[in-house]
């Protein structure tokens, strides 16, 4: 099938919309019709060549869509199914999979990014984090497509693969955030503002949101912060502690990325507080971390891929609390792109200026 996908072909190097030759569906794949995908961040990192990536390759990891058609022994979805497309694997049979962390799963950690089309000359197109959500069609494995029924606008589902799993998931099922905790998210993005959502609805008795740009603190207060704190006008590791007694808070997520982010934030936390690391400035960096911060203070340091999530368990129940109202969509698509402005979409995020710029096909 011929479709168009935006390709990025060299590092740094605008990405260029072509045609392109999907192959045929192998046992066990999906084309979906693309019709929302965010842009992620992640992408940012992968067009600057900090991710690793092999072009050509369609960027993009996660996407909502109609299932086209179906390669044989598809049982899950059908088509004309209104799906989710997701970044992460849940292959059901690896060790991962096994112990229940799917979002280790060997699919994603360990294998080569998928080739999925040709360039007219032949050239081989691999799709990023298994999807390729920046082009026309996806072929996917159906163990990273789920069906959904909603009538939300596809640009709020869209956000369900990524940003909404990850952040629900970084505070209810790695934090695990109890009623009444102090609660303080570094990095308002759209990973912090989701988290900033989960901790309220967790019902966190205060939260408190970091970063240096004027709108998102702004928009976190109207998602749930409490206080807010300008990490530019002051120490923001003793603005945090101020707002908490003194202690610092029970819990900390971080969603930011550089290493003096993630240093603040273990600081941030009180004794024998709860860290959550989840930022990845490039992939090799590396972090130094006070060491009598967390031995002899007690801090509990975790981390997380997507959230840990479970989608089978987590996707529903994200969706519920979206259309429900209490996770808000709608504020976090700041704007939405035809799949020709992708590089407009990338330079709008990576300057900070989008949280989600949402790629939305006709
Ligand atoms: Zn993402
Ligand atoms: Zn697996």
């Amino acid at each position: 099938m011929i479709h168009k996908a935006a390709l990025l072909e060299q590092f740094g190097v605008p990405m260029i919309v072509h045609d392109v030759i999907m192959r045929d569906p192998a046992p066990g794949e999906v084309v979906v019709r693309n019709t929302a995908a965010p842009f992620c961040s992640t992408d940012w990192l992968g067009w600057k060549a900090m991710r690793n990536k092999t072009p050509p390759v369609i960027l993009g990891h996660t996407a909502v869509g109609i299932v086209e058609t179906t390669g044989a022994g598809v049982s899950a979805v059908k088509a004309g199914d209104l799906v989710v497309v997701a970044g992460t694997p849940e292959c059901g049979e690896c060790f991962y999979c096994g112990v229940g962390r799917p979002d280790q799963c060997s699919v994603l950690m360990e294998q080569p990014e998928p080739v999925v089309a040709a360039k007219e000359d032949g050239t081989p197109i691999r799709a990023a984090g298994r999807v390729g959500a920046y082009a026309e069609y996806i072929l996917a494995n159906q163990n990273q497509i789920w069906a959904v029924e909603s009538d939300m606008p596809h640009s709020q589902l869209s956000l369900l693969g990524c940003g909404v799993t990850t952040g629900h998931g970084a505070v209810v099922n790695v934090a695990q955030v109890e009623a009444g905790q102090s609660v303080t998210v570094v990095g308002l993005g759209h990973l912090g503002q989701w988290m900033v959502q989960a901790a309220r609805v967790a019902g966190a008795s205060s939260i408190i949101g970091v970063d240096m740009v004027p709108g998102r603190r702004d928009l976190a207060r109207s998602l749930g912060a409490t206080h807010l704190v300008d990490p530019t006008s002051g120490d923001p590791v003793e603005q945090v502690r101020a707002l908490t007694g003194g202690r610092g808070s029970d819990v900390v997520l971080e969603a930011a990325g550089p290493e003096l982010a993630v240093q603040q934030a273990v600081l941030m936390s009180r004794r024998a507080g709860t860290v959550v690391l989840t930022g990845v400035q490039q992939f090799q960096a590396s972090i130094n971390l006070p060491q009598l911060a967390i031995a002899i203070q007690g801090r509990r340091i975790l981390a997380c891929q997507n959230g840990q999530s479970i989608l089978g368990r987590d996707l529903p129940l994200c969706l519920s609390l979206m259309e429900s109202g209490q996770y808000q969509a709608a504020e976090l698509v700041t704007a939405e792109y035809p799949l020709e402005k992708i590089n407009e979409a990338m330079y709008a995020s990576g300057q900070l200026q989008d949280l989600s710029g949402v790629i939305s096909f006709g």
